[in-house]
Order: C-alpha cells, then structure tokens, then sequence
C-alpha cells in the first residue's frame, strides 16, 4: 500500500473534480480565493479550516486527470491529493448517494487478449488487466494489476461521519467507458471486486504515485444499473464535495 512519506503535517491539499458540479460548492467555501487556469485546467487555491486548498477540474477522463494531477502537482506542491466525484455503481448492496472510500483502484481500459484467429469470435470475459506501466522491467505481475490510495487517508476518510448514506471502502474502476451491459458490470465485480466505475480516479493515482504524493479517492454513486430507475444523477456531486471537506477538516 502506498504509504511511504506521509508527511507529519498535512499543510495544504489538492482537491481534484471532472466537472463543475464536482468542484463548484467547494470553491465557494474557500477564502482569498486566486484563480489560475494552466494548460485550459482552472485551479482554484483559497483557504479553508487553516490549511491551503487548490480545487482543480480535470474536466473528464483518464488522460485529461493525468494532466491535471501532474501540473497541479508541479505548480502547488501539495502535500496530498483527493480525487473525488461521482461514480457508477457496481456494488449491488450500493445506492445512489451513497459514498465509496477508493481503498484499491483498478484501470477496466488496460487488458491483454487471449489470441484467436480469424471468425473465432471476441472474448471479453477472457481478457486480463494489465498495467503496462507498473510491470516494466523486472517487476513480477501481480494477480489483478492495481493502485492503492495512501492507508493513512482511507483511514481517516472512512471514519468521517456521513449522513446522506452508506459510506464503504471499496475497488474503483477507471477507464473512458460508460458501462450498462449487466453482465459486463457482474463480471467487474465477480473478477476484480469492483464496487463502482468512474473516469479519472486511477490515472490520478498513477500520476500521484510517480511524484510520491500520498493520494486518496472518495466517490459518490450517482447511478447504479443494479437498480432499476437509479438513473444518473450529477448534483450528487454537491454531497460528496460536502463529505470531502468534512475529510479535509479532519487533516
Ligand atoms: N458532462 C456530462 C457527462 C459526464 S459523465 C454530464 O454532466 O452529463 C462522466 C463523468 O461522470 C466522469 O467524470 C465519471 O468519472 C463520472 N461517472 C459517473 N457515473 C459513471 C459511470 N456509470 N461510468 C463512468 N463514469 C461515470
């Protein structure tokens, strides 16, 4: 688990949302707000509760996170990362609104195929998550191919008092795909324990890890096909930005 370096004290904290219902209510709670936007993503630093916060949107998407995790490092050095918003639930003990503690993250856009030839069919069920990027070189490849979020953070994040919902740790799935086939769902959940999907959270992860900044992911569900008429809902965005600065008052 990556824990290494935590710092002894949490001075200031790099809050990451894709859109602007993810990111808006929580720029309106800062004080002395300067607003920079760097390569089109707007950051929004300001104080709150003591400590330096900078609000960046990533706007959506696996490449589009990993872009903004990186430049949000480089220009304000801080000393942890949240990527949080909405999500798809998975889970099928899961709701709308209620909130998943990003314990473990894995990338449902990164497989290997089993080779087939010409009209011997597609085999989704068969493919293997890789990470090409954590098993270069020597490295031995683990079962699931997976990220962490910092113990410390999930620690403290699952300990925060929530009100609207369940709160539970769980997998994250990243990738830029929006996923409705049951089966397909069941299959994530079966062979990788997922618990919801989403479009960021593990390219942030990766980025954060490179740079060695501990980093957390807190998502809400915001629709789950395990539930008939639990159709996706963004302004559930505004409840996990609402849990997340419970979070950081706790840091
Ligand atoms: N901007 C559009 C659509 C965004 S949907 C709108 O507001 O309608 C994609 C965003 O929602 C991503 O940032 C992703 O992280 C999140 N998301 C919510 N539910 C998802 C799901 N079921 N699958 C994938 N991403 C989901």
């Amino acid at each position: 688990m990556s824990n290494s370096n935590f710092p002894s004290s949490i001075k200031s904290i790099l809050i990451f949302g894709a859109m602007n219902v993810e990111t808006e209510w929580m720029i309106s709670k800062l004080s002395d707000v300067k607003r920079k936007e760097i390569g089109g993503y707007p950051f929004c630093e300001g104080t709150f509760n003591g400590k330096k916060i900078i609000v960046g949107r990533t706007f959506t998407g696996m490449e589009n996170s990993a872009a903004a995790t990186a430049i949000g490092i480089l220009n304000f050095s801080p000393d942890c990362i949240i990527s949080q918003g909405t999500a798809g639930g998975h889970d099928p003990l899961l709701h709308k609104k209620d909130i998943v503690i990003g314990e473990r993250l894995v990338n449902i856009s990164s497989f290997k195929t089993n080779r087939y030839g010409k009209d011997e069919g597609i085999h989704p069920t068969e493919w293997e998550i890789k990470d090409w990027d954590l098993f270069e070189g020597d490295e031995k490849e683990k079962e699931v191919p997976c990220l962490y979020s910092s113990s410390t953070l999930v620690e403290l994040a699952i300990k925060t008092e929530y009100r609207n919902g369940k709160l539970a740790k769980g997998t994250i799935s990243s990738s830029n795909n929006w996923n409705m086939e049951m089966d397909r769902i069941n299959h994530l959940v079966e062979t990788y324990g997922s618990t919801c999907e989403e479009m960021e959270s593990y390219a942030a992860t990766q980025i954060a890890n490179r740079f060695n900044v501990p980093v957390l992911t807190v998502r809400i569900i915001s629709n789950s096909e395990q539930h008939p008429g639990e159709e996706y809902e963004r302004t559930t965005g505004l409840l996990c930005q609402e849990f997340v600065l419970d979070v950081v008052e706790k840091l």
